[in-house]
């Protein structure tokens, strides 16, 4: 296949991204200057060799170490968790001020599912809320259908940890994302969280 083909085959994977998009971006690049173009491909593949999945939180990081910044910081207030769907929503809820430590979930389970850990890190948060210190855990689910229902699996999952668990959903209307909620909203979301 030829690379304007491939190319725009490749950007039609990408999240949100369809055919006519993907063409956009070739064509972008093809009036793009070399050194812009040798500059993205160079980062593309940095962005593999330099980043670090975090052992703890699983959001990613640059950098070798096993525990990201916010992870590692003895700071932080290690006896609440908030879980997040992915990273941008962990980096939005960061804005809002937030300073307790986090949990990437990977995802949201379907509705149909039989098998919720084939959709979200289900064993790793087990593990993770087992640990000492930890005294509450906020769900901050999309306020989507999928969302709710994930919402509805981990209260179940984790209803024998004794730990508080509330939600971040009455705060955030209907149909949102963490990921597009500004962090004002965010903040008053999680001082009236139930
Ligand atoms: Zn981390």
């Amino acid at each position: 296949m030829n690379p304007i083909d491939k190319l725009t085959e490749l950007f039609e994977h990408f999240p949100g991204i369809g055919p006519r998009q993907a063409r956009r971006f070739v064509q972008y690049l093809l009036v793009s200057s070399a050194a812009d173009r040798t500059e993205l491909a160079d980062l593309i593949k940095r962005v593999g060799t330099e980043t670090t999945q975090c052992k703890k939180c699983f959001r990613w990081f640059v950098g070798r170490s096993g525990l990201c910044a916010i992870c590692a910081d003895s700071h932080r207030d290690a006896t609440t968790l908030f879980i997040v769907e992915k990273d941008a929503d962990l980096e939005n809820v960061e804005r809002s001020g937030f300073s307790g430590l986090y949990f990437v979930l990977g995802g949201t389970i379907p509705l149909a599912s039989e098998e919720p850990g084939k959709y979200i890190r289900l064993r790793e948060l087990l593990k993770r809320v087992g640990e000492n210190n930890l005294k509450e855990i906020i769900l901050g689910l999309s306020a989507t259908t999928e969302g709710d229902h994930t919402r509805q699996i981990l209260n179940e999952k984790l209803k024998d940890t004794g730990l508080k668990i509330s939600s971040l959903g009455r705060g955030l209307s209907t149909g949102s994302e963490l990921e597009y909620a500004d962090p004002d909203t965010i903040a008053s979301a999680l001082s009236s969280r139930q």
